[in-house]
């Protein structure tokens, strides 16, 4: 596995207080590396935890509380190999569909379960869909959040689907996964897809960085 360079001093994304959260789907960096980051959290595989123990791939976790209610337990073996827990939500709404209080509920309800569950403050946020507005954007930095992460590629269950019609990963794109199991998957496990990923990854000739290590959160 190709390791991935040791991150900047000087982190290229910087959130700002001011004004609402800044939306991004890439990191500007020359580097060849990409960004995982793995949403909602329905599947709770133990053995997905004990791969992401043995090789250390970091990624970012965008949990949503109706999926991860059941369980907040499973995600903490995984906070603690360093991978941080970033906001998704309470339950999963078309954000553009509700108004500006409306998103602020989803927002700072998620906010505050996951800060109490895992001793953290998300300081990045991801709309379901990746479907937002200006509001999605108010609202996000009323509830201490002051980043948007979107994403260029998506990983189904075998295959990647890219921005770019070139089917290329760029230095420096975010990636989607979800945490899904052989129900969603078509009988495949959530670390068949996770190993699937890092392959095309890999193949591409790209490391997998963590995605916090290039955000700077407001001082
Ligand atoms: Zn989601």
């Amino acid at each position: 596995m190709r390791p991935a360079p040791a991150p900047p001093a000087d982190k290229p994304i910087k959130l700002s207080r001011k004004g609402p959260a800044k939306v991004f789907s890439a990191v500007p960096t020359k580097e060849k590396i990409v960004f995982i980051t793995i949403d909602d959290g329905a599947e709770k595989d133990p053995k997905f935890v004990e791969m992401a123990r043995e090789l250390r791939v970091p990624f970012s976790m965008f949990l949503m509380d109706d999926a991860v209610r059941t369980n907040y337990g499973y995600f903490k073996p995984l906070q603690a190999l360093g991978n941080h827990i970033q906001n998704h939500t309470l339950n999963h709404p078309v954000m553009r569909s509700l108004g500006p209080e409306g998103q602020k509920r989803q927002i700072c309800g998620d906010q505050s379960i996951l800060e109490r569950q895992y001793a953290t403050k998300p300081f990045l946020f991801r709309p379901p869909y990746g479907a937002y507005n200006l509001a999605t954007q108010e609202a996000a930095a009323a509830c201490g959040i002051h980043g948007i992460a979107l994403w260029h590629e998506s990983m189904q269950i075998h295959d990647m689907q890219y921005d770019d019609p070139a089917k290329k990963l760029h230095p420096g794109d975010i990636v989607l996964a979800h945490f899904r199991g052989p129900k969603e998957l078509k009988g495949s496990t959530m670390t068949q897809m996770f190993a699937a990923m890092l392959k095309k990854i890999h193949k591409q000739g790209f490391a997998v960085a963590r995605l916090e290590d290039y955000v700077r959160p407001p001082a």
